[in-house]
């Protein structure tokens, strides 16, 4: 592809090892034409990258990645983790707002549980994971991968996720999100359009999953579609690839926009930008939906 398309990608605003106009000189040198900041659960990198976007000539999508909630019905309401893609939102909508300072005071609490829980095993206190998370950034469990690593505890942030950061692992601990009903009904009014993360992630939830007959997925994606969900990010690493042509199949039957990105974090994970990208014709179905604000800068060809 001559002028690539990445709509997933965290700065120091959230839990990547970049600023956000690092991000965007990243992706310039990485031969990237539009990139998306996608921040989990702020919008606070998006004035940065704007300015590093028209400086550099780099189209510039401003996004977000919200954490929400779904609960498996058929397993005693077990609450599973899904994360949410929403472009081109208004950032300033009361409720958005109000939801993402929810989140990132309950994320901030729920660090410092886990950091206390890690602290009768190893040498490590909630003083030195806090003094490395930028003043405002979201807090997430990178930010201890981080002081782990700096201890020599673990040797990269993909083994302190193996085990000691693992979701179902001794020290974890969940925090508050909305409901993925919630996100994406808040994502929309903003003038959003939501996106699902990344729903075939290895040991993620049995319910964005797609395995088993196809007609119950198409059932479980059409209720999210109902509520106005807009695409699903079919190409990503974390996604498993045995899944993913059921996963294009379900997209195609509800004219789900499809979408493929890298989720770079700098240096927090091994991701490197333009991994997978989106096409112009899905980056030309979100440009037609959204209403909340424009793209920054021109669109690649095709677009
Ligand atoms: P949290 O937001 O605190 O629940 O932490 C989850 C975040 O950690 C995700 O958004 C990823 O960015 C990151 N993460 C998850 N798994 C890994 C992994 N295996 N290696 C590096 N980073 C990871
Ligand atoms: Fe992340
Ligand atoms: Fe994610
Ligand atoms: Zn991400």
């Amino acid at each position: 592809m001559s002028e690539p398309i990445d709509l997933h990608t965290h700065s120091r605003a959230s839990d990547g090892s970049e600023s956000p106009a690092e991000v965007i000189a990243a992706a310039a040198r990485a031969g990237i034409h539009t990139v998306a900041l996608t921040d989990h659960d702020t919008v606070s990198g998006w004035a940065e990258a704007t300015e590093a976007a028209t400086a550099l000539g780099v189209g510039f999508i401003p996004g977000i990645e919200l954490s929400t909630q779904v609960f498996d019905e058929q397993n005693d309401f077990e609450p599973h983790s899904v994360h949410l893609l929403g472009y081109l939102l208004d950032p300033e909508h009361p409720v958005l707002v109000e939801e993402m300072v929810k989140i990132r005071s309950h994320r901030d609490n729920r660090l410092q549980l886990m950091v206390d829980k890690l602290a009768k095993d190893f040498p490590i206190s909630w003083l030195e994971v806090r003094a490395g998370i930028p003043e405002g950034a979201t807090p997430g469990r990178p930010h201890i991968a981080e002081v782990l690593i700096a201890k020599g505890i673990v040797r990269d942030t993909t083994e302190a996720f193996e085990h000691i950061l693992a979701g179902d692992g001794p020290y974890h601990v969940p925090h508050y999100a909305p409901t993925l009903e919630t996100g994406i009904r808040i994502i929309r009014e903003a003038g959003g359009v939501p996106v699902l993360a990344h729903p075939l992630s290895r040991g993620g939830t049995p319910l964005t999953d797609v395995r088993g007959p196809i007609d119950e997925a198409v059932a479980r994606y059409q209720r999210w579609w109902e509520l106005g969900l807009l695409g699903v990010e079919l190409h990503h690493r974390e996604n498993v690839p045995e899944q993913q042509p059921a996963l294009d199949d379900v997209a195609q039957r509800l004219g789900l926009i499809v979408t493929g990105s890298s989720d770079y974090h700098g240096s927090k994970k091994p991701n490197p930008l333009g991994e997978h990208t989106t096409s112009p014709e899905s980056l030309r179905q979100i440009l037609d939906i959204a209403t909340g604000v424009r793209p920054v800068g021109h669109m690649p060809a095709g677009v």
